[in-house]
């Protein structure tokens, strides 16, 4: 399976990171060798004195699909959940500032935290979704998928004109504002629409 990422999905995220708004939906990949195992923490690798959190509503890919039309989308996915996108931030900057790609410092192992997944029908609308991360007690991002720049059925539709999508891929839709470092010891909450979806601990 491989993990699609989107970037620059949320306008007051956008701002926080100085970037400009693109045109297009930002993509980038992650592979299956950096998704947390369960029930194991997030180590701070060595190479980066800055990692970031990054929450994120997650999107699991149900059936096999290219060149998908936007109002066929729904038809792709049947559960929803949240993600943590971490980002070496110190060094995706470096990255960044001269030209390189960016998949050391958003696709090494451990990147990728996806948390239990929620039926998609337990929604009334799935562009409507509040979801918040609380670090060490407190809420850090706390947002709602209808701030999203492009939706999901967008994105799958956008997506899969360049990859195929296939069955157990999982989408990032990208992060609102309010990323921020971790430190060893800290505590990580994920909640959609108030419910407690995850838990995980930094090393
Ligand atoms: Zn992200």
């Amino acid at each position: 399976m491989k993990i699609i990422c989107v970037g620059r999905n949320y306008t007051d995220h956008i701002k926080e990171l100085d970037n400009s708004k693109p045109k297009n939906p930002v993509l980038f990949l992650k592979p299956d060798s950096a998704i947390i195992l369960k029930n194991k923490p997030f180590f701070i690798p060595d190479f980066s004195q800055d990692i970031h959190y990054e929450l994120e509503i997650t999107v699991k890919i149900s059936r096999i699909g290219k060149h998908i039309q936007q109002k066929f989308s729904h038809k792709y996915y049947d559960f929803i959940g949240l993600g943590v996108d971490f980002t070496a931030r110190d060094l995706q900057a470096d990255l960044k500032s001269k030209g390189l790609p960016w998949e050391k410092s958003k696709a090494f192992d451990g990147s990728c935290f996806i948390s239990e997944w929620t039926e998609k029908s337990k929604f009334d609308n799935i562009d409507n979704i509040n979801f918040n991360l609380v670090k060490n007690g407190k809420t850090v991002q706390d947002s709602n998928s209808k701030l999203m720049l492009w939706k999901i059925d967008e994105l799958i539709s956008y997506i899969s004109r360049y990859f195929t999508l296939k069955i157990g891929d999982v989408i990032f839709t990208g992060t609102p504002a309010g990323v921020g470092k971790v430190s060893i010891g800290d505590n990580l909450e994920g909640f959609i629409e108030r419910d407690k979806i995850f838990d995980l601990k930094i090393k």
